[in-house]
């Protein structure tokens, strides 16, 4: 065991409150999404990534999204994090119609609404735990002082104080996507977005991942996490499989 990273489960506390959504919108689905389509243009041919997807997501849910290489998972992500536009169709993000939104409307989604973890971790090489964690706080225009403790807070949450000053190439790997992780809640989103975030990383690592990840959805956060582990996927409450662009199944596994 990782000295470094603490007892799965303990620290993440510190995310809690801020993911847990104003009283009078509690049971709305916080995404909603309405006969949705994503085509790629490859030339002559057309791709449907998505295939007219009708999908609500309660808030403060855990969805696992599963489904063969090529079903479209990182599209519906994508789309869900508002990093891809549907071609058709509707996409409602706290009641509010994301096709609607000005540039500008959408990079503050993006900024605090939406956390995003990749498999391969996307952390700056030559910059420290610490500084890769601050740099979401930096392009939200935050003052230094409150940086800094931000980013104390977010290292402390998931074990990693003990690795504030290291680089990526210094941390193993589950200590890299725990880094990945504090970025992506350092704004205290309220939706975290997770694309195969164990797919690089070895079982006992990967285990560690997960186990942080539902303390923080215990503590209000959605969570919706693209996987090809069935044993990961039997964390989440509700199981969807992808193929050929579409939902072909929903699973509520823990109603
Ligand atoms: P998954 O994550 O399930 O492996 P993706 O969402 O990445 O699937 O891809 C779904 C389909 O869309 C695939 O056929 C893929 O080749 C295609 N696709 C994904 N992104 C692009 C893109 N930027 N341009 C063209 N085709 C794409
Ligand atoms: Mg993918």
């Amino acid at each position: 065991m990782n000295p470094a990273a603490g007892p799965p489960g303990a620290p993440p506390a510190a995310f809690g409150t801020a993911a847990t959504a104003a009283p009078g919108a509690r049971d709305a689905a916080v995404i909603r999404l309405d006969g949705v389509s994503r085509v790629y243009l490859m030339g002559e041919s057309q791709v449907r990534a998505l295939d007219d997807v009708t999908l609500a997501i309660a808030r403060g849910d855990f969805v696992a999204i599963m489904g063969p290489s090529g079903s479209g998972k990182s599209t519906l992500l994508n789309v869900l994090g508002c990093l891809d536009t549907p071609t058709s169709g509707t996409y409602r993000l706290d009641g509010e119609a994301v096709e609607s939104l000005t540039e500008d409307q959408l990079a503050e989604v993006r900024q605090r609404k939406i956390g995003f973890v990749f498999q391969s971790y996307h952390l700056i090489g030559r910059m420290t735990a610490a500084r890769n964690v601050e740099l979401p706080l930096i392009f939200a225009g935050e003052e230094t002082q409150a940086r800094r403790e931000k980013v104390r807070v977010a290292l402390e949450a998931v074990g990693l104080t003990p690795r504030t000053h290291h680089r990526p190439d210094q941390l193993s790997g589950g200590e890299r996507q725990r880094v990945g992780i504090a970025r992506a809640m350092v704004m205290r989103p309220s939706i975290l977005l997770a694309d195969e975030p164990t797919g690089n990383l070895d079982t006992r690592s990967g285990d560690e991942i997960v186990a942080l990840l539902e303390t923080l959805n215990r503590g209000g956060l959605t969570l919706v996490l693209v996987t090809h582990d069935p044993r990961i996927a039997e964390h989440a409450r509700r199981v969807l499989r992808m193929r050929d662009g579409s939902i072909e199944n929903d699973t509520e596994v823990h109603p």
